[in-house]
C-alpha cells in the first residue's frame, strides 16, 4: 500500500472542492496540494459580478488535466475516500492507497434525499449519471411524477415539454423554496406557455408595461386573494445551471402539467382495482391526499443529504441536525486540521442577521474559496477575518425562464411574522418583493430584469431607515437609485 504526502488535501471535485483547490494553489503555489475526486471530470465555475456580493455563475465540467495545468502545485487523484484516520492525519482511498495530509478539507457534497428507499421507479436528480438515466427513461415516457418544490423540480417541470407531468408539492404554491405565493402566481402562466420565451429581457419588448399591481402586506396577514395563493455507486458532482441542456430528449406525452398542492408521496402501490384510468402504468404512487396516480417513473428532487460517511467513524467530527459537518467561522470541523465546505457542511457560528445557509452553487463556491484562505492563514499563523460574503445572503439564478436575484432575508426567513412586504408586479415582466422591518430593508426578491439589485443590496447592508418613503420605495415614478446616491 502506498502513502502519499501533501500539505493540503481536498476531497471532492464539485464546486466547493475545486474552488478550494484553485484558491490554495493561488495562495501557496509552491506547496503540495492534492485533490481527490471520484470522477475524472471536475466542476469549474466562472463568476460574473452582479453586485458586490451577488455573482452570476457559469458552471463547466472540465477534465482534471485542464484544472491541474492552470494550478501550480495541484495534483489530482482519481479515487474515492473510504476512511479518515484523523489521529494520524491519513485519508484512505478506494484504490488501496492513502494520503497523509497537513490540512484536509472535506467537500463531498450531498446525495438526493429519496422519498422511497432505493426503488427502481424513483430517480433522484443529483449528478450526470442521474440526468443520463432521466434522459434514457424520458424517451418513451407518457407521464412523469415529479416530487419536490425547489429550484430543481421547478426547472424540470418547466423544461419537460412533451411529457405529461404531475407535480407533487408539499406547499400551497409552486417553487416555494425560492418564492412566496405572490411570486408563484406571477410564474404560473409560464408553466402554461412553456414553449414561449419569457417576455422579460425580450428585446422586442421595448417599454415594459406599467405595473398593474402594487401592494403591501404584513407577514401575519394571510396572502390576499390578489397576491394569490463515472461509477454510478459514487455520487458525482451536483449539477450546475447547465444540466437542463442535457434534457434534449422529449417524452411521448401531451405536455400537460397538473400541480398537486399540499401533497406528498406516501408509497408505491399496485394498480387500484377501482381505477378509472384506461391506461396501464409501470408504477402507481399513492399520495397523502389518498389519490393514486399511475406514471412511467418518479423523479425526486427533494433536497440532499450531506455525504459524510467515510469521515465520521472514529473521529471527533460533529454533525448538524440536517446531517452536515459542523464548521466554525473558519470552516474548521471539531477535528484538528480538518475543514469542510459546500453542501457537505453546516455552519456553526453566530450568523450575520442577513445571511443563512442554502445549499446552492453560489455558497459552495464562497465556502470553498474561504476554506482555502482559512487553511492557509491557519498554517501560516496569520489572522484572517471572516469573508464579507457571509454578511448577507445573495444568489443569482433563473427560474422558469426569468432572472431571479435573491438578497438577504428575501422570504422573511428568521423574522417570524414581524415584517412587512412591499410588492410590485407587472405580469409577465417583473415581480419585486421587498421585506421591511422597523422601516429598514431586510431582504429583496427580484424576478425579471429589474436593475434594482445594487440599490437593495446597499439598503440591506446599510440598514438605512426608508420609512419616510412609504410605498414610494417601489414606485416606478421614483428613481430610488438616484435617491440613495
Ligand atoms: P458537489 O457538487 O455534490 O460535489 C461533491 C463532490 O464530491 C463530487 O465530485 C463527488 O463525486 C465527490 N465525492 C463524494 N463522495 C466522495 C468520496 N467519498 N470520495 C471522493 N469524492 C467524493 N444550485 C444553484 O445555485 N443553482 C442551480 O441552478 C442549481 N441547480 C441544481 C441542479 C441539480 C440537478 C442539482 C442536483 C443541484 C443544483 N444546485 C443548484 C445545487 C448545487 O449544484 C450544489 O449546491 C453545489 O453544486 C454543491 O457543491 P459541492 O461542491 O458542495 O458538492
Amino acid at each position: 500500500m502506498t502513502t502519499d504526502t501533501c500539505t493540503y488535501l481536498i476531497v471532492g471535485g464539485g464546486i466547493a472542492g475545486v474552488s478550494c483547490a484553485q484558491q490554495l494553489s493561488f495562495e501557496e503555489p509552491s506547496e503540495d496540494i492534492v485533490l481527490v475526486s471520484a470522477g475524472s471530470m471536475v466542476l469549474q465555475t466562472t463568476a460574473v459580478q452582479v453586485t458586490r456580493l451577488a455573482h452570476e455563475l457559469q458552471v463547466q465540467e472540465v477534465s482534471g488535466h485542464q484544472l491541474t495545468d492552470l494550478c501550480p502545485g495541484l495534483r489530482l487523484k482519481q479515487a474515492t475516500a473510504t476512511r479518515l484516520d484523523a489521529k494520524d492525519k491519513v485519508l484512505h482511498l478506494s484504490d488501496g492507497s492513502s494520503v497523509r495530509y497537513g490540512r484536509l478539507c472535506i467537500c463531498t457534497g450531498g446525495r438526493p434525499r429519496l422519498p422511497l428507499p432505493d426503488h427502481p421507479a424513483v430517480i433522484g436528480i443529483r449528478d450526470g449519471h442521474s440526468v443520463d438515466e432521466l434522459v434514457r427513461r424520458l424517451g418513451p415516457a407518457r407521464r412523469v411524477l415529479i416530487v419536490g418544490n425547489g429550484g430543481i423540480a421547478s426547472e424540470l417541470v418547466f423544461t419537460l415539454k412533451d411529457v405529461d407531468v404531475t407535480w407533487v408539492i408539499r406547499d400551497g404554491s409552486i417553487s416555494a423554496t425560492f418564492v412566496d405565493p405572490g411570486a408563484a402566481e406571477f410564474l404560473l402562466p409560464r408553466l402554461e406557455s412553456r414553449d414561449q420565451q419569457p417576455p422579460a429581457g425580450d428585446p422586442t419588448v421595448a417599454v415594459p408595461a406599467p405595473p398593474s399591481k402594487r401592494w403591501r402586506y404584513h407577514a401575519s396577514d394571510p396572502p390576499s386573494s390578489e397576491a394569490g395563493q463515472g461509477d454510478p455507486a459514487v455520487p458525482g458532482s451536483a449539477l450546475g445551471p447547465d444540466w437542463l441542456q442535457r434534457l434534449q430528449a422529449r417524452g411521448a406525452g401531451k405536455g400537460r402539467v397538473t400541480v398537486k398542492y399540499k401533497t406528498e408521496l406516501r408509497r408505491l402501490v399496485d394498480r387500484p382495482s377501482d381505477s378509472d384510468d384506461s391506461e396501464n402504468w409501470p408504477v402507481y404512487a399513492e399520495l397523502t391526499s389518498g389519490e393514486t396516480i399511475g406514471c412511467d417513473f418518479i423523479v425526486s428532487a427533494t433536497g440532499v443529504l450531506p455525504n459524510t460517511e467515510p469521515f465520521t467513524e472514529g473521529t471527533s467530527l460533529r454533525l448538524a441536525a440536517d446531517g452536515g459537518i459542523l464548521v466554525d467561522d473558519h470552516m474548521r470541523t471539531h477535528e484538528a486540521d480538518v475543514y469542510a465546505a459546500g453542501d457537505a457542511c453546516s455552519p456553526d457560528w453566530e450568523l450575520a442577521p442577513h445571511w443563512f445557509q442554502m445549499r446552492l452553487w453560489s455558497q459552495a463556491r464562497q465556502m470553498g474559496l474561504y476554506a482555502a484562505k482559512c487553511m492557509s492563514a491557519d498554517r501560516l499563523g496569520v489572522p484572517l477575518l471572516q469573508d464579507f460574503c457571509f454578511e448577507m445572503f445573495a444568489h443569482v439564478t433563473r427560474l422558469l425562464g426569468h432572472k431571479l436575484i435573491l438578497l438577504g432575508l428575501f422570504n422573511g426567513q428568521r423574522l417570524g411574522t414581524d415584517y412587512t412586504a412591499l410588492i410590485r408586479m407587472t405580469p409577465g415582466v417583473e415581480f419585486i418583493k421587498v421585506v421591511l422591518r422597523d422601516g429598514k430593508v431586510q431582504g429583496a426578491l427580484l424576478l425579471g430584469d429589474t436593475d434594482l439589485e445594487e440599490t437593495f443590496e446597499n439598503l440591506i447592508l446599510s440598514q438605512m431607515d426608508v420609512s419616510h418613503l412609504g410605498d414610494d420605495l417601489l414606485s416606478p415614478d421614483v428613481d430610488i437609485e438616484d435617491y440613495f446616491d
